[in-house]
């Protein structure tokens, strides 16, 4: 039995990840379940799958909470501190990470430094701190097992081959809502326009990051810390029937690339599974519904968010939790319509050009840097 704290289980990832542990009762215990705010959504699953603790981020809401839950023996407690500590439980065996945003950090260091392997949803983490978390990861010998589909694929296609070189690796994107687009008409798009994603059902900020690519740019980032690769070794693609998960070419020359479904719940599944793979109902792909697959290279001077991601990544140091920080600030006053689709690059630009740069970082300084940015941003927007 594999005791799994999910941080983030009302989300997408979360819930999916519940749909999984129903799947597999007798190998699955959700043992920890947290929340960001949706004290309705936890409640009913903390009544359905019988967690030993659940934690709600929001502190005002924990009455609420705790008036909602029917079992007197779940443990009940508040605030991102209590999220940080739970993860270091001892009956805890994997720490599932898909909170959204910055919040991710430190949980998952607190996950870390308690030696749990983490099943990385949440790429922000990877983002802002890749170089402190991989190392940190390394001296503590956890594993760090990618949750999202595009590392999870490369990941799998790496299976058996750990003392083979990478030459590259090919980011499959699905290009969003707004693929083929041209600048001009990038301008006009509303949020709901942007909400409609082609082939996955997300939620919304991973939805606006699929439709600006900035995901594609934040998962390019997370690739090099996963895999060591430099920027040259990583390439977006444009596939949009999102069939090939992401491709590994390695120095013979020869490619492997892993195919489905866009289903989350497969690489979730490969996450909390690995080394081995269980048997599932999720639905399977047949070649006679996609007789032809296509590929293209995507417009970085329409989708300048792929841009930035590079240079971020080029520069490093604290230069990629500027982005982030910018990132997450355009894409809430987006969804608020504050501002406008094509404001986003705009106002993530500005900050990286604006928040002073620091080539060593330290957690204390992305700390710093992630407050600093966030209300330069707003700011900017107001
Ligand atoms: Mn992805």
């Amino acid at each position: 039995m594999k005791k799994i704290a999910i941080l983030g289980s009302t989300g997408s990832i979360g819930t999916q990840t519940l749909e999984i542990i129903s799947e597999h009762k007798d190998k699955f215990q959700a043992e920890v379940l947290t929340a960001n705010n949706n004290i309705d959504l936890l409640a009913e699953q903390a009544n359905k799958f019988n967690p030993n603790v659940v934690v709600i981020a929001n502190e005002d809401r924990y009455h609420e909470l705790v008036d909602k839950i029917d079992n007197p023996d779940i443990k009940v407690y508040a605030g991102s501190k209590a999220i940080a500590d739970v993860v270091s439980m001892s009956t805890v065996d994997i720490v599932l990470t898909a909170m959204v945003g910055f919040s991710g950090l430190e949980p998952t260091i607190g996950a870390i430094k308690a030696k749990k392997p983490i099943a990385l949803a949440n790429k922000e983490t990877l983002v802002v701190a890749g170089d402190l978390i991989t190392r940190l990861a390394a001296e503590n010998s956890v594993p760090i097992l990618p949750v999202d589909s595009e590392h999870s694929a490369i990941f799998q296609c790496l299976t058996g081959e750990w003392n083979n070189k990478i030459e590259k690796i090919y980011l499959t994107a699905s290009g969003g809502p707004f693929r083929g687009y041209s600048e001009q008409m990038l301008k006009g798009v509303t949020k709901e326009d942007a909400l409609k994603h082609p082939n996955w059902d997300m939620g919304s900020k991973i939805t606006i990051d699929s439709a600006t690519m900035m995901n594609k740019g934040l998962e390019a980032i997370e690739a090099k810390w996963l895999f060591n690769l430099a920027p040259e070794q990583i390439e977006i693609i444009v596939h949009p029937q999102s069939i090939v998960h992401s491709i590994v070419q390695f120095e013979d020359g020869s490619m492997k690339a892993q195919m489905g479904l866009p289903d989350m719940r497969v690489p979730i599944q490969y996450s909390l599974t690995y080394p081995d793979r269980f048997k599932s109902s999720f639905k399977r792909f047949n070649f006679l519904d996609y007789p032809t697959l296509s590929f293209h290279k995507p417009d970085q001077e329409v989708f300048k968010c792929i841009k930035l991601a590079y240079y971020a990544m080029q520069k490093g140091g604290n230069m990629p939790c500027i982005m982030n920080a910018a990132n997450e600030i355009a894409v809430e006053a987006f969804l608020n319509e504050e501002i406008k689709f094509t404001d986003i690059p705009e106002l993530i630009g500005n900050s990286m050009d604006n928040i002073q740069f620091i080539q060593k970082p330290d957690l204390e300084d992305y700390i710093k840097t992630d407050k600093e940015t966030r209300e330069y941003t707003k700011k900017k927007i107001s």
